[in-house]
């Protein structure tokens, strides 16, 4: 188990889904941990104390594709925690039917929006929390891409996804380079076929034999397996690895 006790994470998008296994698994580990969302419902339970051994957790409500109130939020949250060691930029997702926005057949809409949620707000919150960890000459960043980055769907669908994504890899490498003199790292996390509750109703729309037959592990991918690459890349292990792509995906690229 890795201790990461008396440190400062910030998790975007860590309500639900895979952000939340990021939270809870921070706080296991010892770290503090500010969770910017959307909203939160009432059994997160946020601005809950440190326990023994626990980080403690606070909630910050936003909406990370509005600049001005993304900037107060995660102004607010440096102020809270006092020092942030590690950022996790987990907000984003997919919109529409997977064999939607093909490249012949692109929605704009669509398209922007997909680089609004994905890229630009993790563009964002790279630039407001990066600077302070290379004043500080340490710090952890993990940005969230897809598989759906790396290899395109045989249907040509969710091109306007899969382009985002790719932008957030090249983004981090960017990243990684500039911020590597001062000895703060940032890699990316790619997660396979998550059985989330957001893309659990997509997967069975698309038939579970077709994605199950495309993973050769043989089964869904869990946030808890997010968490455990997050582990790793968030804590001292990984002190010598930057500008790396963790795939977390059951093989489903090889
Ligand atoms: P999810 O929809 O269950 O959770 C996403 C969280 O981000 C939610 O709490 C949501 O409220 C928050 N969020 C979304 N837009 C936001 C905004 N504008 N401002 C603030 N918060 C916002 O998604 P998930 O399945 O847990 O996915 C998490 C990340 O992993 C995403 O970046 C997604 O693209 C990526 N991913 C997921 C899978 C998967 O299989 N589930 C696969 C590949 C990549």
């Amino acid at each position: 188990e890795v201790r990461i006790d008396g440190q400062c994470a910030i998790v975007t998008g860590g309500a639900r889904g895979i952000g939340r296994a990021y939270t809870e698994r921070l706080r296991s580990m010892g770290a503090s941990v500010a969770v910017l969302d959307l909203s939160f419902d009432e059994e997160h339970g946020v601005d809950r104390p440190a326990e023994s051994g626990r980080g403690a957790l606070l909630g910050i409500s936003t909406d990370l594709t509005d600049e001005k109130a993304a900037r107060a939020a995660f102004a607010e949250a440096r102020e809270r925690l006092g020092r942030v060691d590690v950022l996790v930029c987990n907000a984003g997702g997919g919109t529409g039917a997977m064999w939607e926005n093909s490249p012949l057949s692109m929605d704009l809409n669509a398209l922007r929006r997909a680089y609004e949620v994905n890229v630009a707000s993790m563009a964002l919150s790279c630039r407001e929390i990066a600077p302070g960890m290379v004043s500080a000459g340490r710090g952890k960043i993990l940005t969230v891409a897809s598989t759906a980055a790396l290899r395109a769907r045989s249907d040509g669908g969710y091109a306007h996804y899969a382009s985002a994504k790719a932008a957030v890899i090249a983004f981090t490498n960017s990243l990684a380079r500039e911020v590597a003199p001062a000895g703060v790292t940032a890699n990316v996390i790619v997660p396979g076929a998550i059985g989330t509750e957001r893309l659990l109703p997509k997967m069975e729309a698309m038939g579970m034999d077709s994605v199950l037959r495309d993973i050769p592990l043989g089964r869904l991918g869990t946030p808890e397996d997010c968490a455990n690459a997050l582990e790793f890349l968030a804590g001292p292990l990984s002190d010598y690895i930057t500008g790396t792509v963790v795939r977390v995906d059951g093989g489903m690229m090889i």
